[in-house]
Formats: structure tokens, C-alpha cells, sequence
């Protein structure tokens, strides 16, 4: 016997206080892979979760017994193809479980880049959730279903093709793949995506992106072709270019704002691994931390310790923005923490808001108005209090000083407050969503 259930516990370590790591240094000479948020949009039913699926399998993000565990369970109920839709699933209770549990996956690597997919899709309440992922991302995988008067639905009669694009467009995300999703039914056709191709070129023209931010991939994710893996000869023979995951791989550098005082968006609060420790997972908008340091959250000025940093399942000493991490922390009143605060240093820290110039994009006529703010998880009541200008959408100049209103589809500069000197923890340059009644009724920057 060891005796080890009637000897007492150790004496707590002391606390030294831990080496400081020069960590703009070690992040430059790190070899680390790129860390990329992607959102996924498009249609209902146009293949969004299945080619994520996919992406999962093909990648070995998810294995194969998994992937057969679900086949059966769809087929029971009659819908095979289900299966691959399946293994994209991510909830709070499977993260909060601490680990990642085989069923909930959002990650797969390449050589070069480790890819997290933010906000699944095909949840109900679609729109805000995925608000929340392109305010993180740094590109957007658009999914067109390419089969016959698929693509047209999405597109016209209020499909969400448009909507979602103005969307991630008006919230800061400058590159797209286009994702001519479903192709196999049509029999390969090279014309119907040429087609597909030239209209979705001028749309997204319009609302902004630049053509170099563009790419069109030809693909079936139901079939896994030209997903991870190049078609067999003859199956595409009009295209030469990369596949999906190529695409997503080619080097674009996306800029980190790791010198920036530190801004960490919370998404997720619980209690995970073997210590059942406080646990904050959220993304690191700028600036960079590591373990050891005392933080402030806005806006309830709790003071929080990061005990420890877990970026996908590893321990690391530092991380920078960019980065999605796991914070285990200690020393804060769980119920002053709420997913949409923010943790900074208590050096530089946010200054919450009582009212914010916005610069916007337009979803719905928009005159002086009661909305809802929205900025990631976090939302309150305000209302749009002033008009101040709106612009040409081609070339940004004003056209228009103090209009009555601003037209759906209009950039514009307006005033927003909180409801009754409320005050919320926003600064410039963050991305900001107003809904009313449900619906999203603009999306946009804060300029000041
Ligand atoms: P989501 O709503 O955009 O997530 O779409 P799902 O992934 O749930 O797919 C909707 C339907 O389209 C399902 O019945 C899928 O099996 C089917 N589907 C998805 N991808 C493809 C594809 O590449 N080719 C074909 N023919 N059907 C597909």
C-alpha cells in the first residue's frame, strides 16, 4: 500500500513568477504553420456541410470508422448521402467536454496551414451565427449548387447567395472561393460552369471584391471530386486548375495585427479538461499573450490569470492574433465573464462605447431606428441615431451628405447609440451587425 489516500496533499508550489518570453521575437522566428478561419456560405441545400465533410475525410481530419458509424445511422433513415454532412458538427457541449471528441471536428491540416471552420453551417438560426464567423475569417468558401435551376433559386427570389456575400463583404472579408459545387449532376459540364462563372464574376465585381480575391473551383463534394483529390483523366477535361484544397493552400499571407494591444474576443465559457478548470476559448483579435499574464475583461473589469494556453489540443507558452485558443484561467467570478466580453492588458485597455460612427452596408431602407447591435456573440439594444453620408459604391466618394434615409444596397456612414447610456465593448476598426425584427438589416466597420 502507498498510503497515498491518507497522506496529505503536497504544499502548492510557489509561485514564482514565470520568465517573461519575448513573444513578437519567438513568433517571428517561429516555423509554425499559418493558422486560417474560414466561413462557408451559400444556399440552403447547396452542398455547404457535405463538401465540409468531405474536406474532413479526405484530409484524415476524420477517420474512417467514424465516418462508417454515421453512414449506417443515415442509412437507417433512409438518407446516405447525410452521412459526410454529419461529421460536421460542433457544439458547446462536445467542446465543453474538454477534448475533442471524434464527432466534433472543425480542423483539418495541410503541409503548410492548419484550417479551422468557424460557425458550421446548417444550423436554424443561420445568419447570426454566421455574423459571428466572418467577423473572424479571413476568407469565405461561397458553395453554388451548380445543378440545373439550383443555382438560379440561390441566386434570384431572394436566394441567401446575395445576401451572404454582401454580408461577409460588408464585414471586412476581402477573398472568396467560389465553390461550383455539384457538378456531377450535371454531367460535368464545362458551359454551365463557364456560365455560373461569368455571372457570379460580375456579382461579386459589384459588391466589392477584387478580381485577384476571386478564385472558381468546379467540384462535387458528394463525390469527392476535385475536393482533396485531382478528377481521373477525362472526368473535367476543360479545367486545369487547382483543386479545392489547393485553392485554399495557395500562400496569401493574411496580415496579423500581432503588434496591436491585445484584443480577445470570448466566445465560449466552461469547465473543461482533467482539472475541470475554468476554461475561455475564444479568437485573438490582436496582439499577442502568453501564460503567466494578468488580464482585464470589458466591461466588467474582471481581472483574470492565464494559467495555461491550448491552441488545437497542444500546450503552448505564448500565442499571438489570429491564433483560437483555450485559456484556462483562474482568479474571476464566473457569472462577470459572458461569451462576447473582452480580455485585454490592463495596460491598454478597450474603452467600452456609448455611441460609434459606422460605416455600413445597407440590407434594408434604413432611416433613424431602434436596431439591435451586434458585434460576434455579443448583442444589445441601440438605435440608429443620426444619417451622416452615404458613398459610391464603385469608387467610395460621397454622394450624399445627411440623407432622410439610405436605400437597401447602399454604403453609408451612420451615428449609433446604446439604448440609455449603455455602453458596449467596441472600439474602431471592429465589425458590427444591425438587426431588427429578426432580420439583418445592415453590416459594417466602426470608424470611430
Ligand atoms: P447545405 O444545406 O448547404 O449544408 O447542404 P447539404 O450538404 O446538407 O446537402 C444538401 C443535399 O445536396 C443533400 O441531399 C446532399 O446529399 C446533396 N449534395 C451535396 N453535395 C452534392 C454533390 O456534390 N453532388 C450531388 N449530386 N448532390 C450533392
Amino acid at each position: 500500500d502507498s498510503g497515498a489516500k491518507t497522506a496529505p496533499s503536497p504544499p502548492p508550489s510557489p509561485k514564482l513568477p514565470k520568465a517573461k518570453i519575448d513573444v513578437l521575437k519567438a513568433y517571428g522566428e517561429s516555423s509554425e504553420k499559418d493558422h486560417v478561419n474560414f466561413v462557408v456560405v451559400g444556399h440552403v441545400d447547396a452542398g455547404k456541410s457535405t463538401l465540409m465533410g468531405r474536406i474532413l475525410y479526405d484530409t484524415g481530419a476524420v477517420d474512417e470508422r467514424t465516418l462508417q458509424k454515421f453512414r449506417k445511422e443515415a442509412e437507417q433513415i433512409g438518407k446516405g448521402s447525410f452521412a459526410l454532412a454529419w461529421v460536421l458538427d460542433q457544439t458547446h457541449e462536445e467542446r465543453s467536454r474538454g477534448v475533442t471528441v471524434d464527432v466534433a471536428v472543425n480542423k483539418f491540416e495541410t503541409e503548410k496551414t492548419v484550417f479551422t471552420i468557424l460557425d458550421a453551417p446548417g444550423h436554424k438560426d443561420f445568419v447570426p451565427n454566421m455574423i459571428a464567423g466572418a467577423a473572424r475569417a479571413d476568407f469565405a468558401i461561397l458553395v453554388i449548387d451548380a445543378s440545373t435551376g439550383a443555382f438560379e433559386a440561390g441566386f434570384h427570389l431572394r436566394g441567401q447567395t446575395k445576401e451572404h456575400t454582401l454580408l461577409i463583404r460588408s464585414m471586412g472579408v476581402h477573398r472568396v472561393i467560389v465553390a461550383v459545387n455539384k457538378l456531377d449532376s450535371v454531367g460535368w459540364d464545362g458551359a454551365r460552369f463557364e456560365e455560373i462563372k461569368q455571372q457570379m464574376a460580375q456579382f461579386l465585381s459589384n459588391a466589392g471584391f477584387n478580381e485577384k480575391d476571386i478564385a472558381f473551383v468546379p467540384c462535387s463534394g458528394l463525390e469527392g471530386i476535385n475536393v482533396i483529390k485531382k478528377p481521373e483523366e477525362g472526368v473535367i477535361p476543360w479545367y486545369t486548375g487547382p483543386t479545392l484544397l489547393e485553392e485554399l493552400d495557395i500562400t496569401t499571407k493574411y496580415a496579423r495585427p500581432v503588434d496591436k494591444p491585445l484584443r480577445l474576443t470570448v466566445s465560449d465559457i466552461f469547465k473543461g479538461g482533467a482539472q475541470n478548470q475554468p476554461t475561455v476559448y475564444g479568437r485573438i483579435d490582436s496582439g499577442y499573450l502568453q501564460e503567466g499574464d494578468v488580464l482585464l475583461s470589458v466591461p466588467n473589469k474582471e481581472q483574470v490569470t492565464v494559467k495555461s494556453i491550448v491552441i488545437n489540443d497542444e500546450p503552448r507558452p505564448w500565442a499571438v492574433a489570429g491564433h483560437n485558443v483555450n485559456l484556462q484561467i483562474s482568479g474571476f467570478d464566473e457569472l462577470h465573464l459572458r461569451a462576447g466580453d473582452l480580455l485585454c492588458h490592463p495596460t491598454s485597455p478597450l474603452q467600452p462605447l456609448k455611441c460609434f460612427q459606422l460605416k455600413l452596408l445597407a440590407f434594408e431602407t434604413l432611416t433613424p431606428m431602434a436596431v439591435d447591435i451586434h458585434r460576434g456573440h455579443l448583442h444589445a439594444p441601440g438605435r440608429i441615431s443620426g444619417l451622416l453620408q452615404t458613398y459610391d459604391k464603385s469608387n467610395g466618394t460621397v454622394t450624399k451628405k445627411k440623407p432622410r434615409h439610405v436605400a437597401a444596397g447602399n454604403l453609408a456612414s451612420v451615428m449609433v447609440e446604446l439604448v440609455a447610456g449603455a455602453a458596449i465593448p467596441v472600439e474602431a476598426g471592429m465589425k458590427i451587425v444591425l438587426r431588427s425584427n429578426g432580420q439583418t438589416v445592415a453590416a459594417g466597420i466602426i470608424e470611430k
